[in-house]
């Protein structure tokens, strides 16, 4: 045990992959600089090519983040005042937030245990006249069951836009996420599977329509330059990220399977301990999941876990620790307590672990340890 002493697990270690891809980033990086053309432009167009390419799709618009990727594609399907979105309300903020600044109502529906995805069974009686789109979330890399999603959404007129911020590689039935819907928005914030060195996004769609709008919508509605038929916002995507996601996106095959074979390991590890009676295991249930996160579950005391872990140099994080029904900011949406017992159960009893491609066997093998020493005393 002794030797194990100073082995440290910090949630993510960028500087770890950054060995790696040193000379590819540094390369595409003073190739902006060298071209001094810092937004938008040729390298921007060529990472958009790249990702509709690797999502299945026809196009892609890259933004400034995955929020506003969210939030341009409510507006380019006309979303507003007076209109409702559904969604689940274990989720990051982004995905309600979008909803309401557009003056829109988020409507929640609880999620499946299981998955922490949205729960079908909720969604049709969700839809009223003024449902206007479904926003399910690919939650921690894993797909949310699209078919009863598309379903739904193609009977009642509906706009769907997949949150698979936390997704890019992730499968369901053999289609890619951000390639079912009308739109897919991505994040390339530094902790997500295909992550920049600062913010970014993208919007995927299948649509040359929706294509046209959200390029429009996204240098302030302008077209041509200076000339405004609808209002938009500056959600412009740099080059320098552009060119730092496309050195990166080389790499994400390989970096998934890590995060996979790092879950691999981790179930195989707690089921060799015999702690599965102790906590739950995050389920595939649709193949692929990438991983962004590792979430396990514990009935109780997870806070005091956490802790411990802590003090045993493991670094975890609880996404998300209060339900959007819950947030103070959504109080005239009139939830309460109880309202969706399973988002509140998942806030109350999750957490994630270290999941990141350069992790050791090593670390892996102590936060299990660490974890068993904790559940079994
Ligand atoms: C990260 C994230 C977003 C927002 O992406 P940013 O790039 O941080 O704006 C939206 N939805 C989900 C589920 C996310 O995890």
């Amino acid at each position: 045990m002794k030797q194990k002493d100073n082995i440290q697990v910090p949630l993510l270690d960028i500087p770890a992959s950054y060995k790696e891809i040193l000379e590819d980033v540094e390369k595409s990086i003073s190739g902006v600089i060298r071209s001094g053309q810092f937004i938008l432009g040729p390298i921007v167009e060529k990472l958009e090519k790249q990702i509709a390419t690797y999502c299945g799709t026809k196009y892609a618009v890259g933004v400034s983040s995955g929020t506003d990727a969210l939030l341009v594609s409510l507006m380019a399907a006309g979303v507003g005042e007076g209109d409702e979105v559904i969604t689940t309300p274990f989720t990051f903020f982004a995905t309600a937030g979008s909803i309401a600044r557009l003056g829109a109502r988020p409507v929640f529906v609880d999620i499946e245990p299981e998955t922490f995805n949205i729960d079908q069974r909720y969604i049709e009686n969700n839809v009223t006249e003024k449902t206007r789109a479904i926003i399910p979330v690919h939650l921690y890399g894993q797909s949310a069951n699209m078919d009863p999603v598309v379903k739904v959404a193609r009977k009642n007129n509906l706009i769907i836009v997949e949150d698979a911020a936390q997704a890019i590689g992730s499968e369901y039935k053999g289609r890619k996420t951000g390639s079912m819907g009308d739109y897919g928005c991505f994040s390339f914030f530094p902790t997500k599977n295909l992550g920049g060195f600062g913010d970014g996004g993208m919007v995927t769609t299948a649509s040359e329509e929706l294509y046209e709008k959200v390029k429009i919508l996204r240098v302030h509605g302008s077209n041509p330059k200076y000339y405004h038929k609808i209002t938009g916002g500056n959600f412009r995507l740099d080059a320098l990220q552009a060119s730092i996601v496309l050195a990166k996106l080389k790499y994400l095959e390989r970096w998934t399977e890590l995060r996979r074979k790092n879950a691999k390991t981790y179930d195989r590890l707690f089921n060799e301990k015999e702690m599965t009676g102790l906590l739950t295991l995050p389920s595939e249930v649709f193949p692929r999941h990438v991983y962004n996160q590792y979430v396990v579950r514990v009935k109780e005391k997870r806070d005091e876990l956490r802790a411990f872990l802590e003090e045993n140099n493991i670094a975890t994080e609880i996404y998300y620790p209060l339900p959007l029904h819950l947030q103070d900011c959504f109080a005239s949406l009139g939830h309460k307590k109880g309202d969706f017992p399973e988002s509140e159960k998942a806030a109350d009893e999750t957490i994630a672990l270290p999941i990141f491609p350069e992790l050791s066997n090593i670390q892996l093998e102590y936060v299990v340890e660490t974890i068993a020493r904790y559940l079994k005393k």
